[in-house]
C-alpha cells in the first residue's frame, strides 16, 4: 500500500505510523524525523533546515522533495510506503505526483487526521520521543514505564525543541495556511446548496 498521512502537529500520525507500517510491511517516511536526524548530525541539509524548524515554519520545498525523492528509491520502500508529514504544500504534492508517475505507481489512500486545534497543545507539550525508533510517549496519555526512558531499549527519551505552546501556534498556522487549503477540502455540507457551491468554488479557485 502507498499511504499519505495528513494532519496537524500532535494529531497522532507518528503514533499510528509504526503500527500500520508493521501490519502492512511498509516503509515509514517521516520528513520531520529525517530532518531532525539531519539537524542532530549537522549535515548540510540539517544546517539549512534548522532555523525554519525551530521557528515552526516549513522548510523549503526543494529540501524536503530532495529527501523524499531519495528515500522512496530505497529497496525497502518498493512494496509500499507511509508518507508522514509530506506533502505539506501544493508544490510538494505536484512533485510527488511526478515522482510517482515516473515510477508508474499510485497512492492508495490519503488519511486525514481530523482533530480540533484545542486538543493539540496538551498532546504536544506532553510528548516524549525515542529518536532512533520513532516511538512516541506522552506524560499523561501514554507514559513510559520509567519517566524519560524508552520501554523497549532503555535508552533516553527526548523532547522536541519545537514542542512548546508558542512554537505549536506557529506550526498550526503553517498547517492551516499552507497545508490544509491546498491538500484537504472540508466542506460545510450542512449549509444551503448555494453556500456549499460558493465553498466548492473557493476550494477550486
Ligand atoms: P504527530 O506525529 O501527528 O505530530 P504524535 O503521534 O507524535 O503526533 O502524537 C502527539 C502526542 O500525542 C504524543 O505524545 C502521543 O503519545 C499522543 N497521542 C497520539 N495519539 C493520541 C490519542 N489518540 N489520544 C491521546 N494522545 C495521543
Ligand atoms: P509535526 O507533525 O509534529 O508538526 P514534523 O515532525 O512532521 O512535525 O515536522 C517538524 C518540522 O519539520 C516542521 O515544523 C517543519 O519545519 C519541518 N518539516 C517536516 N516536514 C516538512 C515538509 N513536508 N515540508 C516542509 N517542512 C517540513
Ligand atoms: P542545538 O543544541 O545545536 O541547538 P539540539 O541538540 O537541540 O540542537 O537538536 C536540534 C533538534 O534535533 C531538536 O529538535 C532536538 O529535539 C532534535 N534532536 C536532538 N537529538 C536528536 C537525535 N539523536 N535524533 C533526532 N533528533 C534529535
Amino acid at each position: 500500500k502507498r499511504l499519505i498521512l495528513i494532519g496537524p502537529p500532535g494529531s497522532g500520525k507518528g503514533t499510528q505510523s509504526p503500527i500500520i507500517k508493521d501490519e502492512y510491511c511498509l516503509c515509514h517516511l517521516a520528513t520531520g524525523d529525517m530532518l531532525r536526524a539531519a539537524v542532530a548530525a549537522k549535515t548540510p541539509l540539517g544546517v539549512k533546515a534548522k532555523e525554519a524548524m525551530n521557528k515552526g515554519e516549513l522548510v523549503s520545498d526543494d529540501l524536503v522533495v530532495g529527501i523524499i525523492d531519495e528515500a522512496m528509491k530505497k529497496p525497502s520502500c518498493q512494496k509500499g510506503f507511509i508518507l508522514d508529514g509530506f506533502p505539506r504544500t501544493v508544490v510538494q504534492a505536484q512533485k510527488l505526483d511526478e515522482m510517482l508517475q515516473n515510477q508508474g505507481v499510485k497512492v492508495d489512500k490519503v488519511l486525514n487526521f481530523a482533530i480540533d486545534d484545542a486538543i493539540l497543545e496538551e498532546r504536544i507539550t506532553g510528548r516524549w520521543i525515542h529518536p532512533s525508533s520513532g516511538r512516541t510517549y506522552h506524560t499523561k496519555f501514554a507514559p513510559p514505564k520509567v519517566l524519560g526512558v524508552d520501554d523497549v531499549t532503555g535508552e533516553p527519551l527526548i523532547q522536541r525543541k519545537d514542542d512548546t505552546a508558542a512554537v505549536l501556534k506557529l506550526r498550526l498556522e503553517a498547517f492551516h495556511k499552507q497545508t490544509e487549503p491546498g491538500l484537504v477540502a472540508n466542506l460545510h455540507a450542512e449549509k444551503p446548496p448555494k453556500e456549499v457551491t460558493v465553498e466548492v468554488e473557493k476550494v477550486l479557485s
